[in-house]
């Protein structure tokens, strides 16, 4: 059975495949961490992140992997934390978009997903990791809903270093704009997957609503 979620960036994507995942026992493939762990090699590289051949090359000669705690890897080394800076996260705008990334990463995806139950998040799973997934889920919230988490998040972190509401708001719909608008596998909602707006949803509802489709 292959559950596929996707959405844009916190939009309670990740908490509710987790939570899924759990209920249902199945892994939880958590994507975006792929593609973060991708981008830390390539900065930790100092790679030109304007030229999509450097970036290549560069991510090729390193693994990302998951370790048993389900934490990404770079190189066999947990880097769960380090890829969750705002610096990674936006520089995975410079790093998602090259092909050649896409095409070893999301082979590997299909490698995890090829013998196994599970529930996996991102951009482009229902449209491309997995398009024959046998349940599509496209999550989302207004831009301003989800900056208003982040904002929270943060905070709760000690990871907001004085930005402002503003700041994460802009970093959000420029993030969804990078994501929605590049030429290889964009975030698209499919015609298949069934949407769920998250603004006025608690987590559990999330799940709820989910569970109540996939039993069905
Ligand atoms: O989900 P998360 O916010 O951690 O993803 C980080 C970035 O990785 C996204 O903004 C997107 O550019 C990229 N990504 C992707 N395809 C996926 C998952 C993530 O391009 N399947």
């Amino acid at each position: 059975m292959q559950i596929a979620i996707d959405g844009p960036a916190g939009a309670g994507k990740s908490t509710a495949a987790k939570a899924l995942a759990r209920e249902m026992g199945y892994l939880y493939l958590d994507t975006g961490a792929m593609y973060r762990a991708a981008t830390l090699a390539a900065l930790k590289a100092q790679t030109d992140l304007s030229d999509p051949e450097a970036i290549a090359k560069e991510v090729a000669r390193h693994s990302v992997d998951f370790n048993p705690e389900g934490h990404v890897t770079l190189d066999g080394v947990d880097v769960e934390d380090e890829i969750r800076t705002s610096r990674c996260a936006r520089h995975t705008s410079d790093v998602a978009p090259v092909p050649k990334v896409r095409e070893r990463l999301t082979e590997q995806m299909r490698a995890i997903a090829a013998d196994r139950d599970i529930v996996m998040d991102g951009r482009d799973i229902g449209s491309v990791v997995l398009p024959g997934a046998d349940y599509k889920f496209f999550i989302t919230a207004t831009p301003e809903e989800r900056a208003r988490r982040r904002l929270l998040e943060m905070e709760k972190k000690g990871t907001l270093e004085g930005k402002s509401f503003k700041e994460i708001y802009e970093e959000i719909v420029q993030r969804d704009k990078n994501d929605s608008e590049r030429e290889t596998a964009p975030l698209i909602k499919t015609d298949d997957a069934l949407e769920i707006v998250t603004d006025n949803l608690s987590p559990d509802r999330v799940v709820m609503t989910m569970r109540d489709v996939i039993g069905e």
